[in-house]
């Protein structure tokens, strides 16, 4: 198991563990360093700080996490040390969880319309407060007997190339690190192999342009541990991190969703040395501004 898991969401979005829960669970599993990362949300981390004061072992660096979508695929952008106090990141921030309601209705009246009878009130009811996302959908249609795992709704119906699929609104993966960087968080690309089909097999060339492009709007890491990544795969993206000079990160995603063999907290993360480099470059910058 690694000590570091620099990725994690909670009921705050569309995780099922709540942030006290989720920590519990992080040290139970032995984790030194986490970053709970909820998509569009800020709003977890004060009940995760509170919960970590339980565990002096444990560090909680604050998080969040950015959806895009580029032609045929999503880039997510992490930001590390996220400024929560920042009044205009937590506007843009609302503004992204209010096109996340409409989006996720389209989905549904999409569903609706391919004669999946699942109701958008019960949808709400799932997600609750959080920053609503296709996993509340998924788990409406698992109540609702259409599909058996949350994961069986994106292969058949919500994934980014399903017929129930609705973009999100415009914003670039340049926006969404400049957002991330303005703010003064450290951005870092989340799982670079969903960046394009060619990636996952293994040929990098659009996912390092897209790197390289991305660094000159300020991204500092790319994740090279994640969840279930094979160890073939994190010696290319390593090797890929490396020569651009971005930070390796990484983590398992955990979102406690109930697929079978669902990575836990620490299953996946980088070594102790990546939270020092991350560190160091979060000093750096403070003192530079
Ligand atoms: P959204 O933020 O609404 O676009 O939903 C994206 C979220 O859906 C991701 O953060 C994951 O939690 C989940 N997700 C995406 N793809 C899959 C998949 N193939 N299987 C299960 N969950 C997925
Ligand atoms: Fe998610
Ligand atoms: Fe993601
Ligand atoms: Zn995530």
């Amino acid at each position: 198991m690694a000590l570091v898991d620099l990725h994690l969401h909670t009921t705050n979005s569309d995780g099922t563990l709540t942030p006290s829960e989720l920590v519990r669970l992080c040290a139970s599993n032995g984790l030194r360093v986490i970053s709970v990362s909820d998509h569009d949300s800020t709003e977890g981390l004060s009940e995760a700080r509170e919960a970590a004061r339980e565990f002096p072992g444990l560090e909680l660096i604050p998080g969040v996490e950015l959806s895009t979508d580029v032609p045929g695929a999503e880039v997510h952008l992490l930001g590390y040390f996220v400024d929560e106090e920042d009044a205009g990141f937590q506007r843009t921030l609302r503004g992204f969880r209010e096109g996340r309601v409409d989006r996720a209705r389209a989905m549904v009246e999409r569903l609706n319309a391919m004669g999946l009878r699942i109701s958008w009130d019960r949808v709400r009811e799932i997600a609750g407060e959080a920053s609503i996302g296709r996993p509340h959908i998924a788990q409406a249609l698992v109540e609702a007997g259409y599909v058996r795992y949350s994961r069986d709704a994106f292969d058949r119906y919500i994934g980014r190339n399903g017929e129930a699929y609705v973009e999100r609104p415009n914003v670039t993966p340049v926006d969404a690190v400049g957002i991330l960087a303005a703010n003064g968080a450290l951005p870092v690309m989340a799982h670079p192999t969903y960046y394009d089909d060619a990636s996952q097999e293994g040929d990098d060339r659009g996912l390092r342009h897209a790197l390289e492009e991305l660094k000159e709007a300020g991204l500092v890491g790319m994740e090279v541990h994640y969840k279930d990544y094979s160890s073939d795969q994190v010696a290319r993206l390593a090797a890929l991190a490396d020569r651009l000079d971005l930070i390796p990160c990484g983590g398992t995603d955990y979102h406690a969703l109930g697929n079978p063999g669902e990575p836990e907290p620490g299953a996946a993360g980088p070594p102790l040395s990546t939270v020092e480099s991350l560190r160091r470059l979060k000093r750096e910058r403070a003192v530079d501004t």
